[in-house]
């Protein structure tokens, strides 16, 4: 039996983040990271957009804004502290229709009221920054960045063993028991902790469901595909261009995205996932399928929906269409510029009920805290969930 003071349960970056916060304030603790995966962030760490999120978008007092602001700039120290490359480069937010402009203006009214900065622009200030965008207004947004969070979980991993954590990987969390203390069996021997927090984003309702058997969240896998510009046309692309977000889904709508090693990738679009791990329509899990279509939450959402989840599902079947609404953004990109690239895929809490949670939430037990919802800009924010967690943990302790 393998004893730490503290176990995770999730080498994705929310994992990672909360060992790193709960060492560096709290040195003589153990701390055990267990991932199921050979390597950490294999999942919708390792297959992201790598964006800098600035806060602008979320309700404001959510968790999403309080933390993605904190958690940005901790991310960017963290970058500059450990040498990954990042760049602050800001992006740009595009209204191409008369119906966005006072969504744009939602949008200003709440960066002001998340503390974020943000600029109006006009026609000839964003040809400046962005010469090949279509738009008849845009909001500039100085704070949002790119990163690797690969690279980020990679340095993290490394941190909490230099800080005398330990990162378990090929270590799948079978269950996990609560008692007087919390006895985790796994693929690679048992454990027994204080205190869990298990982060494991596509399956953090069925590790959840281990200790509280009442949790009501159950995720659907939401899988984001991208194209990538091919590289003689990079240059239509300086930095980041974004749609104006429907109110309705805040995260639909494909952007353009400078990645950190110059390649530019165009999307993610959202189709439901045959899979919790599918990463191609090809995946089919029957278990993880059925649970979808046996949960009433998930007919409620598509009784609602079902249009907003067509235009998906044909976005993700025609290329033609995918270029389409990226000429809304960058008018000059073709069919024939864009190469497929790798997708992820979400892990979007849905509640009984079948509304999509929007906000980051976690729930506790006497022993265990279990993060049950962690969208984007989880990746951004990670460091400030962090410490968020190890206070509810300073409860318990
Ligand atoms: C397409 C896409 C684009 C995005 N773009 C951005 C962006 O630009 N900026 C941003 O800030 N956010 C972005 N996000 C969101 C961000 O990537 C996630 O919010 C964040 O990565 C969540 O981290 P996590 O640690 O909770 O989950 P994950 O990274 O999924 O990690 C969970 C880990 O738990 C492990 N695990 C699960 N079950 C077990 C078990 N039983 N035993 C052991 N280990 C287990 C898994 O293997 C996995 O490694 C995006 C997400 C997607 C999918």
């Amino acid at each position: 039996m393998n004893k730490s003071d503290i176990v995770i349960v999730g080498g994705g970056i929310v994992g990672l983040a909360t060992a790193h916060q709960l060492l560096k304030q709290q040195p003589e603790l153990s701390v055990t990271v267990l991932e199921k995966e050979s390597a950490v962030a294999r999942h919708q760490t390792g297959h992201n957009s790598g964006v800098l999120h600035s806060g602008i978008y979320y309700k404001p007092g959510s968790r999403k804004a309080l933390l993605a602001t904190s958690g940005r700039s901790a991310m960017v120290e963290f970058c500059q502290t450990h040498n990954i490359a990042h760049d602050v480069c800001g992006k740009v937010i595009v209204a191409t229709q008369d119906l966005d402009l006072p969504r744009l203006d939602v949008l200003e009214e709440r960066a002001a009221a998340n503390g974020v900065s943000a600029r109006r622009i006009d026609v000839g200030e964003l040809k400046e920054m962005e010469p090949n965008a279509a738009g008849i207004a845009g909001l500039h947004v100085p704070a949002a960045g790119i990163t690797d969070y690969g690279e980020v979980c990679r340095a993290m991993a490394t941190a909490i063993g230099d800080m005398g954590g330990t990162v378990r990987t090929g270590t799948r969390v079978t269950s996990i028991k609560e008692g007087s203390t919390v006895r985790i069996e796994t693929t690679n021997g048992d454990f027994e902790a204080d205190l869990v927090v298990t982060c494991g984003g596509l399956h953090s309702d069925r590790l959840a469901l281990q200790t509280a058997p009442d949790t009501p969240e159950r995720i659907m896998p939401f899988r984001g595909e991208y194209f990538e510009l091919a590289p003689h046309r990079r240059h239509l692309v300086n930095n980041l261009i974004y749609p104006v977000p429907d109110p309705d889904f805040p995260f639909l709508g494909v952007h353009l995205t400078r990645m950190i090693d110059g390649s530019i990738h165009a999307g993610p679009n959202a189709v439901l996932a045959l899979a919790r791990e599918g990463y191609t329509w090809g995946d089919i899990d029957l278990k993880d399928l059925s649970e979808v279509l046996r949960n009433p939450g998930w007919w409620r959402l598509a009784r609602n929906y079902w249009k907003t989840g067509m235009g998906e599902y044909y976005r993700s079947l025609s290329k033609k269409a995918f270029v389409k609404a990226l000429q809304r953004l960058v008018p000059a990109v073709q069919v024939e510029d864009l190469v497929a690239s790798p997708a992820g895929v979400r892990a979007q809490a849905v509640s009984r009920e079948g509304s999509l949670l929007d906000d980051f939430v976690w729930s506790e037990t006497a022993r265990v805290v279990n993060v049950l919802n962690a969208p984007s800009p989880a990746a951004t924010a990670s460091l400030a969930i962090g410490d968020a967690i190890v206070e509810r943990l300073a409860d318990h302790q």
